[in-house]
């Protein structure tokens, strides 16, 4: 089978034809060339307009390089044709298996984008023979594509969350889509500010913000402030771990508190030692703090009354009522019922 068959198989170009692969002439670096040429009777087509325009004169030869071959890097080498056009004057034509002025054919910048997906960008560099830029102008250009053809419709479920990139305080918003079936990242954002969120809400419709009926989210002000103004109707779901570190951080403050009240006004020092034993889930405590815990829940300490509303907030979680909340139950973060109502009362105070 020639090579020029195999080429015509994965790569094939109606406009244009084949001739047989040679090695290059550009040694001592072992690389695989193909002539391309037009087909005769195919008019060029304008890079402006998309339009077939009459041909004006060619440039000289470049070449394209396309995915290797056992490891044997090969290229496409052709004459760009220029054509006249009466919209947008004398201009290079249009090539289907490039863009732009990139000097990589698009197969190959899919080959070393699907690659950069599994290994490090530098990886795919080192093992292709090619540069860490290329394998990013690659990746670059696929994420365009992929944001360019984009399907922002029929979205009804969303989580918001942040991550830390880098040391310091440097964030990113991520948007994910969250429906059974349709789950994937939408959006990426420089910060978690109020604008991060914003962008996202920009690039969809105002049909596809109407549709949206849940958004998960951590209680990052700018998040929930961003998300009441542009898809009130959603339902917000604060997500357990967010809740569940807020009552820790209060029950460490309250307990903070109190011991230094208590030491100022010449109290036993109860609440030495207890800080993990309050913030603890009980199955999780050791034998001594779970002795500790028990000495504690003796006596009627502001700690333990915080650390009692937290074990009772989160008989909330496994709650079949909790399951049924949906937005037509209003606005509300937990739309609840029976007995998380009134846990959510009793922990609010
Ligand atoms: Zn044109």
């Amino acid at each position: 089978m020639l090579l020029k068959t195999i080429l015509n198989t994965v790569e094939k170009h109606k406009s244009f034809v084949y001739s047989d692969a040679r090695w290059s002439k550009q040694m001592p670096d072992r690389e695989i060339e193909f002539d391309v040429q037009p087909r005769k009777n195919a008019k060029p087509i304008c890079s402006g307009c998309g339009r077939k325009r009459p041909g004006y004169d060619r440039l000289v030869s470049r070449r394209f390089e396309f995915v290797p071959l056992w490891a044997i890097p090969v290229f496409l080498v052709y004459a760009l044709r220029r054509v006249n056009c009466p919209q947008c004057g004398i201009i290079v034509e249009r090539v289907p298996w490039a863009s732009g002025k990139n000097q990589q054919t698009n197969s190959y910048r899919m080959f070393l984008a699907t690659w950069a997906k599994r290994i490090s960008w530098q990886e795919v560099a080192t093992v292709f023979g090619t540069s860490w830029d290329s394998v990013f102008r690659a990746v670059r250009w696929v994420v365009e594509w992929g944001i360019a053809h984009q399907d922002l419709t029929n979205i009804t479920s969303i989580g918001i969350d942040e991550i830390q990139y880098r040391r310091g305080h440097k964030y990113l918003t991520l948007v994910y889509q969250l429906d059974e079936g349709a789950k994937r990242l939408l959006y990426v954002a420089r910060d978690r500010t109020e604008a991060s969120l914003n962008g996202f809400f920009n690039i969809l419709s105002e049909s596809t913000i109407d549709g949206i009926q849940f958004a998960c989210t951590d209680m990052l002000p700018a998040y929930l402030k961003v998300l009441k103004a542009r898809a009130s109707q959603a339902l917000n779901i604060l997500d357990r771990f967010h809740i569940m570190k807020k009552f820790g951080e209060a029950i460490d403050k309250v307990r903070a508190e109190e011991a230094r009240q208590m030491k100022e006004d010449g109290y036993e020092e109860l609440l030495k030692n207890s800080r993990w034993c309050l913030l603890k889930r009980r199955e999780n405590l050791t034998k001594k703090q779970t002795v500790k815990l028990r000495e504690l829940l003796k006596y009627n300490l502001r700690s333990v009354k915080a650390h009692l509303m937290r074990e009772d907030f989160n008989r909330f979680w496994p709650c079949p009522l909790a399951i049924r909340a949906r937005p037509e139950h209003g606005p509300a973060s937990f739309c609840v019922s029976g007995v998380c109502e009134r846990t959510v009362r009793r922990s609010n105070r």
